[in-house]
């Protein structure tokens, strides 16, 4: 029976060996992890609560949430679906409980069950588990491959899994093997002052981001930091700019669209919070500031919805204009000024911060590298790769988790 070797225990190493032992149960399964312990990752995902996967519910396209990778994860899907994967871990004895975002999680709430649940199966199906021991270097030879390893021994296997996760490839290196450069993914922004610190804690619903200059942008709730911002909209737009932002050394012009309206529906709004009243609701900054209807109101009193008293008062100064300011004072020039504010507020970003201890690397094997239909290497037969290490990454909610299990379940159907 054939030598498989699978480097890396982590998520879609572990996956891999389980579900390639039970297909090939006389087969010789040797996962090699550089850690002292397997999964050491799995176990401190979703805050230790592990979000495990997705319903997929609220997705639209897969491109919306695998900015890179879509097309692998796509595949792998039809062989192991995130339905599939509900299934095998209650199977597993691992109940899982949905939230109202779609995320799923164990209803034990721990990442220590999904971790138990693994290793137990490695154990039980009699697979190696050879931890401390790190592969420095994968070659191939006449028949298979060799492995060598960090105290310069060499071990050979038949077919080789690299499961590496994001960043290790240097193992890759006398491969030639086409990698695009990894760069981190899913973190929050540090911005130049512009008074945001003072607004720590605020959280905005339902705003637009996007990065001057680019197609970038994301919608969603935004959380205001003492460092910046965070929040789902920050984590969206760092995944899909991840490469843009590493290039310009997370120097860029985040613009904030704080209604996620266009123009001319922020002056309707600013209209409505004026108490204007219009029998089309088209405002226009005479309505505004000329109407009879038009009370003696402070504007930093009557903020549109959604937007709290604290924000609002910010976004006025942002606009030049004084906390005192009445509605009937405006004139076309403030109010043009608090409309460009609330739809493109401008705030500089001068570098990333973590999102908690989560984030993923966008880059790896390059999907031209691979098949997609077995994730076997192109140019190396024998040689597969599957989880974080190929150029596949998603926004957070337990998509890079759900991409790490399918791939490896396709792989080990594939050997
Ligand atoms: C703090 C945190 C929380 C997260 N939470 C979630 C979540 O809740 N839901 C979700 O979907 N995703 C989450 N993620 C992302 C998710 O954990 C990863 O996408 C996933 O674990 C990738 O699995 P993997 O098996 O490909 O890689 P990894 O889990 O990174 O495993 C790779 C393994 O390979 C080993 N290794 C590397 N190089 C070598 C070598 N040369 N020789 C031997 N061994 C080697 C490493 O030590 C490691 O154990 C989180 C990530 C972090 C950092």
């Amino acid at each position: 029976m054939p030598q498989i070797a699978i480097i890396g225990a982590g998520a879609a190493g572990c996956f891999c060996a389980i579900e390639l032992k039970r297909r090939m149960p006389g087969a010789d399964v040797t996962v090699y992890e550089a850690g002292a312990k397997p999964l050491a990752k799995v176990a401190v995902t979703g805050g230790g609560r592990c979000n495990i996967s997705n319903t997929f519910d609220s997705v639209d396209s897969l491109a919306e949430v695998y900015p890179r990778g879509e097309k692998l994860v796509k595949n792998a899907f039809r062989t192991f679906s995130p339905a599939d994967t509900r299934s095998w871990w209650e199977a597993e004895g691992v109940k899982l409980v949905e939230e109202s975002d779609c995320r799923l999680f164990p209803v034990s709430q721990s990442a220590l069950q999904v971790v138990h649940t693994l290793e137990n199966l490695i154990r039980k199906l009699g697979i190696e588990l050879k931890c401390r021991t790190k592969v420095e270097k994968i070659r191939r030879e006449a028949a298979g491959y060799s492995l060598t390893l960090a105290d310069d021994s060499c071990v050979s296997a038949d077919k080789v899994v690299v499961t590496t996760g994001g960043g290790a490839l240097s193992l890759l290196s006398d491969l030639d093997i086409d990698i695009v450069p990894p760069v981190p993914s899913l973190f929050t922004f540090k911005l130049s002052d512009h008074g945001v610190r003072e607004l720590t804690g605020t959280s905005v619903e339902n705003v637009t981001l996007s990065l001057a200059g680019t197609k970038f942008r994301s919608h969603g709730t935004l959380l205001l930091t003492d460092w910046g911002v965070s929040g789902p909209a920050t984590l969206r737009l760092s995944s899909y700019a991840a490469r843009h932002l590493a290039d310009s050394s997370y120097r860029a012009t985040l613009l904030i669209g704080w209604l996620s309206l266009a123009e001319a529906e922020v002056r309707s709004l600013l209209a409505a919070s004026a108490h204007v009243g219009s029998a089309d609701g088209a405002m226009t900054n005479r309505a505004i500031t000329s109407s009879p209807g038009v009370l003696s109101k402070m504007v930093a009193n009557t903020p549109p919805a959604g937007i709290s008293s604290r924000l609002w008062r910010h976004l006025l100064s942002r606009a030049g204009l004084r906390e005192d300011i009445r509605w009937t004072e405006l004139g076309s020039k403030g109010l043009n000024r608090l409309v460009a504010v609330l739809t493109a507020d401008t705030y500089e970003i001068i570098g990333r911060a973590k999102f908690k201890e989560e984030f993923v690397t966008a880059g790896g094997v390059s999907m031209s590298a691979v098949r997609p239909a077995t994730l076997e290497s192109r140019q190396h037969p024998g040689l597969f790769f599957a989880g974080e290490v190929l150029d596949i990454d998603a926004l957070t909610g337990g998509f890079n988790l759900q991409s790490a299990w399918s791939t490896a379940f396709l792989v080990a159907r594939s050997l």
